[in-house]
């Protein structure tokens, strides 16, 4: 079979070529790969050197973000030859720790988790990948190819899912959101604040393409600029820019007992000067929360399969900004100016 398959941190290593088919013990679901989804964290193993080859193994077949039709699938599996599929990416470390005991492998504590495509396992950016049951999830059929966004909503569906536990520690509800960034993650984070009955707002720098309309069109208000001039005190932030200096103003910008989730990462060098003792008293005397979220459990995928099942179809479809065949993988990872989401066709 076809698979992309890259060497972390060499962009002139990135190639598409035939590799054997997945071995048996890769799990009993035989899928048939449709669309691989493109993120920075391809871009970052390919040109900053994250991720890591499996063991014993100098290429890596990449991609995380996957959707497929099942080929083959034991009897009692829950699944069937012709079922829509994505595979969850993160794999519980073999200790295991007391979390991944649980399944909850999003807060691995010894850091020996694996990830599909990024950290020492294949991933699913090949013609054919094999899968457990346990960590495929099945969509809904009319889905069709949006199933490939289910991968990054599942991440801000944790973010969501953490974040109202915390919430739950007083009485008082949320009412004003505040998501930084419009990427596909802050788009998935305002889509999911809206189903949460907030008033959503979407700070981004870039005020032109689809993205002030697609924030529009989910009822949000989308605003460019600082954001110490927006005039809102938000009662939770949604982070998906990971600049530091904006993450280092949030907390003066925030409502009294407010939620700051930080989703972004950025291979950036930023200084900024704060004043630690102050920042420090408000936190206190306001109760603010800043957090950090990564990955996603089943449960939470599960909850992004729901999410998407519940958004406007034709507002999915049009996050789904370009379409790419195998051998245009290295192109994929250069985001134009307009491109929401990038996605790599496998049949092509
Ligand atoms: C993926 C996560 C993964 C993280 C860190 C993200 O792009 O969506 O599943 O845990 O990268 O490797």
């Amino acid at each position: 079979m076809k698979a992309i398959t890259v060497v972390p941190g060499r962009p002139d290593e990135v190639r598409v070529e035939e590799v054997a088919d997945p071995e048996a013990d890769g799990g009993t679901i035989l899928v048939q790969g449709l669309l691989l989804g493109i993120c920075g964290t391809d871009a970052d193993i390919v040109e900053h050197g994250y991720g890591w080859t499996p063991p014993g193994r100098d290429r890596l077949i990449v991609g995380h973000e996957s959707l497929g039709t099942v080929l083959e699938a034991p009897a009692g599996s829950g699944f069937a030859p012709g079922d829509l599929v994505a595979g969850i990416v993160r794999r519980p470390d073999p200790v295991p720790c007391d979390p991944c005991a649980r399944g909850e492998w999003d807060f691995c504590r010894n850091g020996q988790y694996t990830e599909r495509g990024i950290k020492q396992l294949d991933g699913f950016g090949s013609e054919l990948w094999r899968i457990e049951p346990q960590y495929a999830v099945k969509l809904a059929p009319d889905l069709g190819d949006c199933g490939v966004l289910l991968e990054p909503a599942s991440v801000l569906a944790k973010a969501w899912d953490q974040t109202d536990k915390i919430f739950a520690r007083s009485s008082w509800r949320p009412k004003v959101a505040l998501v930084t960034g419009s990427g596909p993650i802050g788009l998935f984070a305002a889509l999911m604040g809206v189903q949460r009955g907030l008033e959503v707002h979407v700070l981004d720098l870039q005020d032109t393409g689809p993205k002030p309309q697609l924030v529009a069109d989910l009822g949000a208000v989308f605003h460019s600029g600082d954001v110490k001039d927006l005039g809102l005190r938000p009662d939770v932030v949604i982070e998906t820019t990971g600049h530091g200096p904006l993450v280092a103003a949030m907390t003066s910008v925030v409502a009294p007992d407010a939620v700051i989730c930080l989703t972004g990462i950025s291979s950036g060098t930023h200084k900024v000067e704060v004043g630690l003792d102050e920042q420090n008293k408000s936190m206190v005397l306001e109760n603010t929360v800043v957090f950090g979220s990564v990955n996603a459990n089943r449960h939470n995928f599960e909850q992004a399969a729901e999410a998407l099942a519940g958004a406007d179809k034709g507002w999915l479809e049009r996050l789904i900004t370009r379409r790419v065949p195998m051998q245009g993988f290295a192109d994929a990872l250069q985001k134009g100016p307009d491109d929401i989401k990038v996605v790599v066709d496998l049949r092509q």
